[in-house]
Order: structure tokens, then C-alpha cells, then sequence
């Protein structure tokens, strides 16, 4: 919403550039929309490149990370109104411990870190979680994932925790087993989990409650109003046009169910409540 000012309070933490092969844009596209559609704070959060360039398919090369942070600090010289933070949006593995904590947070300086589970260590292999979080075990074993990455202390919220809702058509009872360990992790590590707005723009799927989007999924978001956890919204951009969409329908779920929405970036395992 806008004040007087011209000033909005949304804010997204949540963006890509063109280096992770499935998004357009450069930092400084996603910012100058940002900052005339009125908002003053921005997160740029690309696919995080791995020393090892696994799973290359998505994400920028390793070579790369010194391009994308110089586009990301050109950004903020170019805009010094628009309070630019430097982040990427990681999958964790232990072998990844240091190279995030003492390289990225470390002396690169990077502001935040999103932990996220695109994929799912399961049975000795990673399956895709977009695709393939369709049974007990599966489950299972993602939210084991969420956990340990919550668990380790380098990230500020975890990104569409509810990814399940591509692979599912309905709700289950496994589903709400998996979603409990999540609240359960996040409660006990006061990690935020993001409303993704990005799950509004995909193409929606048929269940049977009708047609929904496959992220946000409500039950998900109905059962987190049993835990003391917080909520952050975001637009998960991938176009310059869309640097703060569907924020306020993420925004509008978490109202729906009375969750605490914050706004600003968290310190992983910090208590940013007010009261
Ligand atoms: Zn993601
Ligand atoms: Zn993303």
C-alpha cells in the first residue's frame, strides 16, 4: 500500500537474474522496478553457484559469483535509496557448510542466505521435489531436509516450504506428518518459512478442490497457525516486471489464517518477535 510518500511497504527478498538460465533480468532491472513502484528495500537471492557446480542446470556457474556480485554492489551505487541486500537462495549440504558460512556470509560479506529444498536427499540419490514428493518416505525425507537445513544456522527463512503441493493432488495424511516436523523445526530453530508468491504465477493444478495454485497451499499454511512460527512473503521473481508480485496475496493467506507476517530480514535464529 502506498503512503504519502510514495513509499510502499512491500518488500521482496526474494529475486533471480538471468544466471540461473530460467529467469530474465539483471540486478539493476529488478531494482530501478522495485524502487519506482515504491519500495526502498530489496533482496537479490540467485540460485546459489556450488564449488563443485553440481546441478548446473539451474543455477549460475561457480565461475560466475564474482559477475553476480559486482552486478549486485553496481545495483546499489546506481540506486543508494533502494536498501539492496546481497543474498542467494542455497540448497544445504554439509560439504557446503563453509563455503556458505565462511565464504559467502563470511568474506564475501553476503547479507543472507535462503535455505531451500528443490531437491531431497533420499535413499543415497537427490530426487527433484517438484516432482517427486508423493509418498510417506518421500515426504519424509524432505522435511528431515528442511530440518537439518533450518538446523544449521545460516539461514534467514526457508523458501516455499510447501513446494509438495506440485506433486500432490490432494491433501493426506502424510502431507500434514510432513508439514508438523516443518513447523516443528522452524518453531524450535525460529527460522521464518516464505509464502512464496511465485507458486500464484504457475500454472494451477486440478485437485480436488478445484483448481489451485501448486504453492501457496492452504492447509499447509491453515495448519501453521498451530505453531509459533513466522511468516515472510515474497515474489520469487523471475522477471524484472514481477520484482514484488503476489506479494499481497501472500499477504492475504497469512492474514487469513492469522499468521505473523514480518517484513523485514531475519537473522538466522534470532527472536524478532515485538512482544
Ligand atoms: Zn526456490
Ligand atoms: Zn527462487
Amino acid at each position: 500500500m502506498k503512503n504519502e510518500n510514495n513509499i510502499i511497504n512491500d518488500a521482496s527478498f526474494h529475486t533471480h537474474t538471468f544466471r540461473c538460465k530460467h529467469a530474465t533480468g539483471e540486478v539493476i532491472d529488478y531494482a530501478r522496478n522495485a524502487f519506482e513502484a515504491g519500495s526502498r528495500t530489496l533482496g537479490i537471492s540467485d540460485h546459489v553457484p556450488l564449488p563443485d557446480d553440481r546441478w548446473p542446470e539451474a543455477r549460475m556457474a561457480f565461475s560466475e559469483l564474482d559477475d553476480y556480485t559486482d552486478a549486485i554492489e553496481f545495483a546499489q551505487k546506481a540506486l543508494p535509496d533502494l536498501k539492496i541486500f546481497k543474498g542467494m537462495e542455497c540448497e544445504y549440504a554439509p560439504e557446503y557448510h563453509s563455503y556458505f558460512k565462511d565464504e559467502l556470509l563470511g568474506e564475501r560479506a553476503y547479507d543472507y542466505l535462503i535455505g531451500a529444498g528443490h531437491y531431497t536427499p533420499l535413499a543415497g540419490t537427490w530426487i527433484n521435489s517438484f516432482e517427486n514428493l508423493k509418498t510417506a518416505s518421500a515426504l519424509k525425507a524432505y522435511s528431515t531436509y528442511l530440518a537439518q537445513t533450518m538446523e544449521s544456522g545460516l539461514f534467514a527463512f526457508i523458501a516455499h516450504p510447501d513446494l509438495f503441493g506440485c506433486s500432490n493432488t490432494h491433501w493426506n495424511a502424510d502431507l500434514a506428518a510432513c508439514s508438523r516436523d516443518i513447523f516443528q523445526a522452524a518453531e524450535a530453530t525460529k527460522t521464518p518459512l516464505e509464502i512464496n508468491g511465485y507458486g500464484f504465477r504457475k500454472p494451477p493444478i486440478q485437485s480436488t478442490e478445484g483448481l489451485r495454485p501448486r504453492y501457496p497451499w492452504r492447509p499447509f499454511w491453515e495448519m501453521a497457525a498451530n505453531y509459533d512460527i513466522q511468516v515472510i512473503c515474497n515474489a520469487d521473481a523471475h522477471r524484472p516486471k514481477d520484482v514484488l508480485a503476489n506479494i499481497k496475496d501472500a499477504k492475504c493467506l497469512a492474514n487469513a489464517f492469522k499468521l505473523e507476517i514480518i517484513d523485514h530480514l531475519p537473522t538466522p535464529g534470532s527472536d524478532t518477535k515485538k512482544t
